[in-house]
């Protein structure tokens, strides 16, 4: 039986027309290979998975590669001696460089010290370093001299997800390039793409919470998706309930039922229903955090009732629109708000069953609660030096002044 090669390994872009969704990186690149005008040092940075290591060993190829019309077109051959040994991280003038592992002064030097050789069977000696916001002031230091004239057949690429960290000095003898996070449609298509040759299928559902869940990190759809093939036993389809079930996720149906709840004030019903999710897991913040995608989710329909929310039967859909027509930006931002700092909240607290308890009371109250606005407007002037002072000036200036309240208050302050 062949051993079993992770998505993220097969399924690694080769060339540049495999990287997906960082068009702008591919056409200035493709464009310095073919007319010969490649700078000698690149800075990639973006989020972990989203394939600085991969557009680093790309490069490497494409300007290596051995095969008749690849430089012209910029497109490695993939199949030339160089192709194949920088592919599998065996090339010996491709030299890849982990600096979150050798970080010292020593570790640079030795690279320093081996730029003066030609390369062996390449065109280019390629030096990839990844992270690179890990090395020591020294060994930045050590590298700035050969960065500003590095010798004609050396070429550097660094890889970070930390450019913050990156001195000025160096960024600035770098050409920079920010690999951008997927959207969720660009993840679903291509993990779709990939499920198709593999065999398998993903009701769309499911395939649209894994995008969900990636945060824009191909590389992390992909292992999410290997790991939920495995604990489905490689069963050719998945649908939403078996992904629902191996990842531990809450019933998304009853996280919307419990939103309800709150927005009508049932605290009854919400402690009840409460006790259904905390019987299945004691990990309260996962509901919270699902809580607060709802509400970003309502927000979006709120604002815009045609806005594509991924992730969602039609159903669900339906119950979404039909909160956001019934509650206001107001109490969406109070619930944001709320649910945020109990975040932290109920993982310091002695139980966490109790911090939830706590928290669904107060939601509850908070939608009973007036727009402060208007609160503010009908109190009486004499009892209110506030709304005096409002009456006392002109409007815009009122405008500010209850901004100004309503920016310091945090719903449950009326209580
Ligand atoms: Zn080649």
């Amino acid at each position: 039986m062949s051993s079993y090669l992770a998505l993220a390994r097969k399924y690694r872009p080769q060339d540049f027309t495999q990287l997906v969704g960082q068009d702008v990186l591919v056409k200035i690149l493709s464009n310095s290979i073919k007319q010969n005008k490649l700078h000698h040092a690149f800075i990639l940075t973006g989020i972990r998975g989203v394939g600085k290591t991969t557009t680093a060993r790309i490069i490497a190829k494409t300007i290596n590669c051995l095969g008749e019309n690849s430089i012209q077109n910029a497109i490695a051959c993939n199949e030339c001696d160089n192709c194949l040994s920088i592919a599998n991280s065996s090339h010996q003038d491709v030299i890849e460089f982990d600096a979150a592992s050798k970080t010292g002064v020593d570790d640079i030097r030795q690279i320093i010290d081996s730029i003066a050789y030609a390369p062996v069977m390449a065109k280019y000696k390629v030096y990839i370093i990844d992270e690179v916001h890990m090395l020591s002031n020294n060994a930045f230091n050590a590298l700035l001299k050969t960065l500003e004239e590095p010798p004609a057949r050396v070429k550097f690429i660094f890889a970070t997800t930390e450019i913050k960290k990156v001195p000025i000095t160096i960024l600035s003898r770098c050409l920079r390039f920010d690999l951008r996070r997927l959207t969720e449609s660009e993840i679903a298509s291509h993990l779709q793409n990939i499920l198709q040759k593999e065999g398998f299928e993903f009701e769309s559902e499911a395939l649209e919470t894994v995008a969900k869940l990636s945060e824009g990190s191909i590389r992390d759809s992909l292992s999410l998706t290997d790991q939920i093939l495995a604990a489905n036993n490689y069963n050719s389809k998945t649908t939403y309930d078996d992904l629902q079930s191996l990842l531990g996720l809450n019933d998304l149906n009853q996280v919307i039922e419990l939103m309800m709840f709150l927005l009508k004030g049932e605290v009854q019903s919400s402690l009840k229903l409460f006790s259904e999710f905390y019987a299945r897991s004691s990990d309260v913040s996962h509901l919270i955090k699902d809580l607060m995608h709802l509400i970003h989710d309502v927000t979006l329909l709120k604002i815009d009732f045609e806005q594509k929310i991924a992730g969602y039967s039609s159903n669900q859909i339906t119950n979404l629109k039909k909160i956001a027509s019934e509650i206001s930006i107001d109490c969406l931002n109070r619930f944001w708000q709320i649910l945020g700092k109990s975040l932290n909240e109920a993982s310091f607290s002695i139980s966490a069953k109790l911090a939830f308890e706590m928290l669904i009371v107060r939601l509850c109250h908070v939608v009973a609660l007036p727009n402060l606005q208007q609160v503010l407007i009908n109190i009486s002037p004499k009892e209110n030096k506030v709304v005096e002072k409002i009456n006392n000036n002109d409007h815009q200036e009122n405008d500010d002044l209850v901004n100004e309240v309503l920016r310091n208050f945090e719903g449950s302050k009326l209580i």
